[in-house]
């Protein structure tokens, strides 16, 4: 079943709606009420910025000296060289 997403336009609450394709869409807002647009859930997602699309996609990045297995006297780090 397809989820549609919706946002109320009076208090700006958005959520998903789980709709058969033959269901109507909502109309109404489950908070208050109001009226509501409906989404087109992919749009949705990348003005949200995407906080499942950051997960276990940003590894660590290890000095390089930390990468060779070296732990000390490491020239290849610009701390280091700088003191
Ligand atoms: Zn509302």
């Amino acid at each position: 079943m397809p989820i549609y997403e919706y946002q109320c336009k009076k208090c700006e609450l958005v959520f998903e709606a789980r709709q058969k394709f033959s269901d109507a869409p909502l109309t109404e807002c489950a908070e208050c009420g109001g009226e509501v647009q409906k989404l087109i859930s992919q749009a949705g997602f990348a003005l949200k910025g995407g906080g499942w699309y950051d997960q276990g996609y940003g590894k660590k990045k290890e000095a390089p000296c930390a990468a060779a297995g070296k732990s000390e006297a490491c020239g290849g780090c610009p701390k280091a060289a700088n003191g």
